[in-house]
């Protein structure tokens, strides 16, 4: 058999719902052509959703930044500053919060992202106060945030386990893991870009506890700091791994590193293939992951477009409000109605689901689509300039 008749052997039986190996993804993401990549995990994607495959999601979320100070030090990050800083750090207080939850539940947004650095101070009791207000407040919102990277911290700086830490913030209001700090679970690429953080096994271990808590959680990969194809699949084995064990894992999102404003000089991002080649590969690869995300954020809205033929069926969020990649340079803008528009240009029905992906409204009729131009994603413009002032709170009146 040639190596062409091999890959295609590979793809047909991915396609099919077989399992493939380490190796044949690798493979596979090195050598097959792209548009049978595409093929065979658009394949996939369709006969998991037999009957809604013609409906691609997103969901109306906003980030809240609680702090920007940490100890951590990522060189890939534009947005932390280190405790001796001084006035470059800020942090928001409670009302604050509870004003940007308000927002997001007027409109229209049902979830947050609770996201910030590891602030020397911030143990669990910091987390359970501020997830008790905002339920309280706001029972509607789901708190789908942090990390195991944060729960390493806050476990660390109030003296309990990792375990006892997840339950206490579970019990408090968080209802699922955002998948934040995983970056790049192999230990060569992770020590290079973010050598303070917990290892790629640690942070595995503290998502699987959840999992067994019944905290589940998405996963993330960062491209694009100089790591090699078989780190990459190295790092989508390990969470395949876990996920044989525990099922906790509901979507897995790959995006890509934004050079600006950070410390790793020299590096460069992943191209617009190499993305989509990994997002087909997840979708070949991670048999046992439900979705697979699109980020128009990183990537842009054509790139996000394609990913929903490559094996994606999300293309994340209209993201009310966020700092973090776009401290390090993401430029891509989108509003509810130009998400649709894309998502249409695409082939596909736009619908808004909720964190665990029950679909809320299918835009089957754009003569139907909302009108309220004020669900925006937005970044604060202090955030663009390198993330060193404390992003200015009204930001989402499109008016
Ligand atoms: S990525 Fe997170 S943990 Fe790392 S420096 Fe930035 S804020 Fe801190």
């Amino acid at each position: 058999m040639t190596a062409h008749a091999e890959l295609q052997a590979v793809l047909d039986r991915a396609a099919a719902g077989g399992r493939i190996t380490p190796q044949e993804a690798l493979d596979l993401y090195r050598f097959a052509p792209l548009h049978a990549l595409g093929a065979a995990a658009d394949a996939v994607r369709r006969r998991r959703y037999a009957g809604t495959e013609h409906i691609a999601t997103y969901i109306i979320e906003r980030n809240i930044n609680y702090t920007n100070v940490c100890v951590t030090a990522c060189k890939f990050c534009a947005f932390y500053a280190a405790p001796k800083d001084g006035e470059k750090g800020w942090s928001r207080d409670l009302d604050d919060i509870l004003k940007r939850c308000a927002e997001t539940v007027e409109l229209g947004g049902t979830q947050i992202m609770f996201q910030g650095g590891h602030h020397p101070d911030y143990g669990v009791e910091y987390y359970e106060e501020h997830f008790s207000a905002i339920k309280k407040a706001f029972p509607q919102l789901v708190i789908h945030s942090l990390g195991a990277s944060e729960v390493e911290h806050m476990a660390r700086i109030s003296g309990v386990s990792a375990e006892e830490a997840i339950r206490r913030i579970h019990a408090a209001g968080l209802d699922s893991f955002a998948g934040a700090g995983a970056e790049l679970l192999p230990e060569r690429p992770r020590k290079a870009i973010a050598p303070l953080k917990e290892s790629g096994e640690r942070w595995l271990e503290i998502m699987e506890i959840a999992h067994r808590l019944g905290v589940e959680s998405t996963s993330t990969m960062l491209m694009g700091t100089g790591e090699t194809n078989a780190e990459r699949i190295e790092h989508i084995r390990m969470i395949r791994e876990v996920q044989d064990r525990t099922g906790g894992f509901r979507a897995f999102i790959p995006y890509t590193y934004q050079p600006e404003n950070n410390k790793l000089k020299g590096q460069t991002q992943a191209t617009i293939f190499e993305y989509l080649r990994m997002i087909a590969i997840a979708r070949l690869f991670l048999d046992n992951v439900a979705h697979i995300q699109g980020s128009w954020l990183t990537v842009g809205k054509e790139a996000g477009q394609l990913s929903l033929h490559y094996g994606a069926d999300d293309l994340g969020s209209v993201m009310l409000e966020e700092n973090v990649v776009s401290s390090a340079g993401a430029r891509h803008r989108s509003n509810r109605m130009e998400l649709l528009h894309l998502i249409r240009a695409a082939g596909r029905v736009p619908a808004q689901r909720a964190t665990t992906y029950e679909h809320l409204v299918v835009h089957e009729d754009p003569a139907n689509d909302p009108v309220d131009d004020r669900v925006v994603s937005h970044v604060s413009s202090t955030a663009i300039a390198g993330g060193t002032a404390h992003p200015e709170l009204k930001l989402i009146d499109a008016k």
